[in-house]
């Protein structure tokens, strides 16, 4: 979730026209005349058997599109995004699948700088206000990265985007179908931070 706006052409347009800018794009991949790098002869080699290497759990931000950023091709990587990364059942069941049946050695971790999951966590505990509907689950899972990081400090942002993307890998080295492979090091859980202005990945915790 971004902490400002989209800058978006469709942003507060309606919704036929964004449907009629997503289909574009598709027809313009198909086509072999991609605006933005991909390559359906990629996607057509990958058509078959899936053999992914990794996995990667990122926020939802439009700013952070995880093929895009790693430049990786079809078939290559499974990708799981949510407000904030944040975990849930499916999310968890999601991993231990491409770990368990896909075989998968490398479960990646991506926050991002200014995310708006964590800034609007922020905001929710400084008034004390939690939010309705499933947006609460969002809140309380990132609150006690908020919280360690501390509310007051002028810093909290970026602190607690680095302690939440820790203890969401933290969570998962745990998970009752990840910590016997994580133990015997067939997998790892790794944890890293991608900066919007460079767009450079930096492992939280390298070696
Ligand atoms: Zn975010």
């Amino acid at each position: 979730m971004g902490a400002t706006s989209g800058q978006g052409r469709q942003a507060g347009g309606t919704p036929r026209a964004a449907l009629a800018d997503l289909l574009a794009g598709n027809r313009r991949f198909v086509s072999g005349q991609p605006a933005h790098g991909h390559d359906v002869t990629a996607a057509a080699a990958a058509s078959g058997d899936q053999q992914p290497y990794a996995v990667v759990l990122g926020c939802i931000d439009s700013r952070v599109p995880l093929e895009a950023i790693f430049d990786q091709t079809f078939g290559a990587i499974c990708v799981i995004r949510t407000g904030g990364h944040v975990l849930d059942r499916a999310v968890c069941g999601s991993i231990e699948y491409v770990v368990g049946q896909l075989g998968v050695p490398l479960v990646m971790v991506l926050g991002h700088e200014r995310c708006g999951a964590v800034q609007a966590t922020v905001e929710a505990l400084r008034i004390g206000r939690r939010p309705g509907g499933s947006l609460a689950h969002l809140v309380d899972e990132i609150a006690p990265a908020v919280t360690e990081a501390g509310i007051d400090d002028p810093a909290v942002l970026p602190l607690a985007i680095r302690r939440h993307v820790r203890r969401t890998v933290h969570t998962l080295r745990r998970d009752d179908l990840l910590a016997g492979p994580v133990a015997v090091g067939r997998v790892a859980v790794v944890g890293g931070l991608y900066d919007l202005a460079t767009g450079e990945v930096a492992l939280l915790d390298p070696g």
